[in-house]
């Protein structure tokens, strides 16, 4: 009855295990989401008011498949503001999630090879797995993808493309390199393979400089570029964008009418609106800072209670923390499923392997955390942690 394409898809036990995180007094750090203390309401309100007087039933009709114009003109001006990049190349999506999917239907054909990164970002793994791709995963370290393992695979693989997150990469959290950025780009173009960029988390940066974006360095050419307004002001309007050559965009174009004709229209002048009112610099800031502070916390709570075998990073942007546990058969679903026992959650980290590997790893959200949950979370999981280690040695 179900499609060929349905029946490779797995369905994972961790989701399962993670529905009971929203039940009452459960911590999560499980999930990737913003903070809704911090939406801009009353901007958006006002903002939804200009909208109805400025267009009035417009702004509820059918609208052009490739999005709103004056929203498209901004987008092209904050990802390349310069020569070459216009309205032409750049489509709005519901969500960068549906930009995954448009991208998938253009480039994957069965049993394509599509390369990532060892970790990866699971809602992009899941569309690729939709289409019958055949993934590959590329080893990363503190500085991203290696791109000599990468030059390697080359030599075997002729990848449909390569979906990279060079920002606070989801899991880890971890920045591509500026030094690996130029490098990978030559070795792409040298293979002519082209580069799927996902950036959702560049603009939540918390210390440092930002590194240019993929597409920027390579003034849009063989890189397609996603990104979204989901965690820069809400992720309920689902208004995202893909830019990418005229060509590309184009057929994403042709893709996404097939798909749903159009983004919602509403949400598209809203978020134009908003982003005219000129109040997004401060809100982004006061973002950059929340979650900053809510990270220090986090990670002085590790400090404090995470056994002195248990590594992780300091992320200088996003929204998530990862952690490397001792590597002796400990499985962090194992530690899941008793820290739900205790009312507190995360995401093992085995999910986000292609590979398979990853089970001593874990991924930690703190965007979406009470101060007070924090310190209260990481202990529940510290002691944990500690009774399971105690009865290793028993
Ligand atoms: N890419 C990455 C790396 C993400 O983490 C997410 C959301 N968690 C998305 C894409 C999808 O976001 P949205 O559809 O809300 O734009």
């Amino acid at each position: 009855m179900y499609s060929e394409r349905i029946a490779g898809v797995r369905s994972s036990a961790i989701r399962d295990i993670l529905k009971l995180t929203t039940r009452p007094g459960m911590i999560s750090f499980a999930g990737g989401l913003p903070a809704p203390e911090l939406f801009p309401m009353e901007e958006i309100a006002r903002a939804a008011q200009n909208v109805f007087s400025k267009y009035g039933p417009s702004s509820l009709q059918y609208s052009i498949t490739e999005g709103i114009k004056p929203l498209r003109e901004k987008i092209a001006k904050k990802v390349y503001d310069g020569q070459g990049i216009g309205v032409e190349n750049i489509i709005i999506t519901q969500g960068s999630q549906q930009g995954l999917d448009l991208i998938s239907k253009l480039l994957i054909d069965k049993g394509a090879v599509v390369l990532t990164e060892n970790p990866s970002y699971l809602g992009a793994l899941q569309s690729f797995r939709l289409f019958q791709a055949d993934i590959v995963s590329i080893p990363s370290d503190e500085k991203g993808i290696q791109v000599k393992k990468l030059r390697e695979a080359l030599n075997s693989v002729k990848p449909a493309f390569i979906y990279l997150m060079p920002n606070f990469q989801n899991p880890t959290g971890v920045t591509l390199s500026m030094e690996r950025r130029t490098e990978l780009i030559e070795l792409m173009r040298d293979r002519d393979v082209l580069i799927v960029e996902d950036d959702p988390y560049g603009e939540l940066i918390f210390e440092g400089k930002s590194l240019p974006t993929l597409f920027s360095l390579a003034r849009g050419k063989d890189i397609v570029y996603v990104s979204s307004f989901s965690k820069t002001i809400v992720p309920g309007f689902r208004v995202a964008y893909i830019a990418a050559d005229a060509e590309i965009a184009g057929k994403l174009a042709l893709v996404k009418q097939g798909t749903d004709l159009h983004t919602n229209t509403l949400g598209q002048h809203v978020v134009n609106e908003y982003l005219e009112s000129g109040n997004h610099r401060k809100h982004l800031d006061m973002v950059r800072q929340t979650y900053k502070t809510r990270r220090d916390l986090m990670l002085s709570a590790m400090e404090k209670h995470f056994p002195k075998s248990a590594r992780w990073n300091k992320p200088a942007g996003g929204m998530f923390i990862w952690a490397t546990l001792a590597d002796d058969g400990t499985d962090s679903k194992d530690i899941l499923l008793r820290c739900i026992e205790k009312d507190v959650a995360f995401v093992p980290g085995r999910e986000f392997f292609p590979d398979g590997s990853g089970g001593n790893t874990m991924r930690l959200n703190f965007s979406n955390a009470a101060p007070d949950d924090i310190e209260k979370g990481i202990k529940r999981i510290g002691e944990v942690l500690a009774g399971m280690g105690s009865e290793k040695r028993e």
